[in-house]
């Protein structure tokens, strides 16, 4: 007897985003037959719960993520991924050829600036370590492996912001750090910024709601951001 046709779909979400998460939901809820998994690279430690199913770590490259698409007969591949994580991006496309799916990329559209924005824009991390006064206050919003690039700018105070605490501690001279998740409100985020004096924010333009606030409350106190473009 010939085995049934498999006719159930199974989407793979590339996530590690608040966005991967809310598309996790309603795929769930909008294809309650589908299987729906979403993969983290597991650089945060206790991540969200999620909708669906979950897995965790690298795949081993491009052909390691085809060899997934294949083993669990992938139907869809969703990229959700940060618009600055690129090598999982990268890697998707030609993951998606070589297994002969479709690939659909949800990366989330730069912020715009608003005419009372004060953004100084730069091209790279490293220009934005060199476009920051001596003397600067500044909350380092940014991911914990980029942080060590900042560790020269001795005459700088740094406020850095993370998920989870580091492993080992940080290299800059003159540091404050917040163990937490970005504020959701400006008011929120002001907060921040006053109680720690601070004078500029360095960024990434990540797009998206999630980190938006922290822009929000420069705006409204006319701080200057030094913000890296995509
Ligand atoms: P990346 O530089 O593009 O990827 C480096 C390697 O990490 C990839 O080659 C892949 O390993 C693995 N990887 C990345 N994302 C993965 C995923 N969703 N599932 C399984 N493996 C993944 O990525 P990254 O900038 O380190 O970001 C890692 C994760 O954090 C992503 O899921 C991203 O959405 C999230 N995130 C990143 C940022 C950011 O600023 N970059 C901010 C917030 C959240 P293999 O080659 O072994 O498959």
């Amino acid at each position: 007897m010939q085995a049934e046709p498999q006719t159930r779909e199974t989407i793979l979400i590339l996530g590690g985003t608040r966005e991967a998460a809310e598309l996790a939901k309603q795929l769930v809820a909008r294809h309650p037959q589908a299987r729906i998994i979403t993969s983290l690279a597991g650089r945060t430690k206790e991540p969200a719960p999620l909708a669906g199913e979950v897995r965790v770590g690298g795949f081993g490259g491009p052909e390691g993520l085809a060899r997934f698409l294949i083993d669990n007969t992938v139907t869809r591949l969703i990229d959700a991924t940060h618009p600055f994580a690129r090598q999982i991006s990268t890697n998707a496309v030609t993951a998606a050829k070589i297994a002969g799916i479709p690939l659909e990329v949800k990366t989330r559209e730069p912020w715009r600036r608003q005419p009372d924005d004060h953004w100084i824009e730069v091209g790279s991390l490293e220009q934005a370590r060199d476009a920051i006064p001596a003397g600067a206050r500044v909350l380092l919003a940014l991911g914990s492996q980029h942080i060590d690039l900042f560790k020269t700018r001795d005459d700088v105070h740094f406020v850095v912001r993370m998920v989870d605490p580091p492993q080992t501690p940080l290299a800059l001279a003159d540091h404050a750090l917040v163990i937490g998740r970005p504020g959701d409100t400006a008011a929120t985020e002001t907060m921040l910024l006053i109680a720690h004096a601070i004078t500029h924010i360095v960024c990434r333009n990540s797009g998206g709601k999630a980190a938006y606030a922290k822009i929000e409350a420069a705006r409204q106190m006319g701080m200057p951001v030094i913000i890296v473009s995509r």
